[in-house]
């Protein structure tokens, strides 16, 4: 899954369907923060585990560091 140099996610690991990615790709598809749980249209950011609207992705950056 990982080469070990890249945090990138790939797509074929996104929907492979297993792992926590399964997740992520739901909230990518009904783009749903994976956070806060709001809906929302544009600017979703990936992190580690999770996809999320700005907003979040903004505090979460905030609190990791
Ligand atoms: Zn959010």
């Amino acid at each position: 899954m990982n080469n070990g140099t890249s945090t990138a996610v790939l797509v074929t690991d996104l929907f492979r369907g297993d792992g926590p990615f399964t997740g992520i790709a739901d909230d990518f598809v009904a783009m749903v923060c994976g956070f806060c749980g709001q809906v929302f249209d544009a600017d979703g950011r990936f992190t580690i585990d999770r996809f999320v609207c700005s907003t979040c992705a903004s505090v979460l950056s905030v609190v990791s560091k």
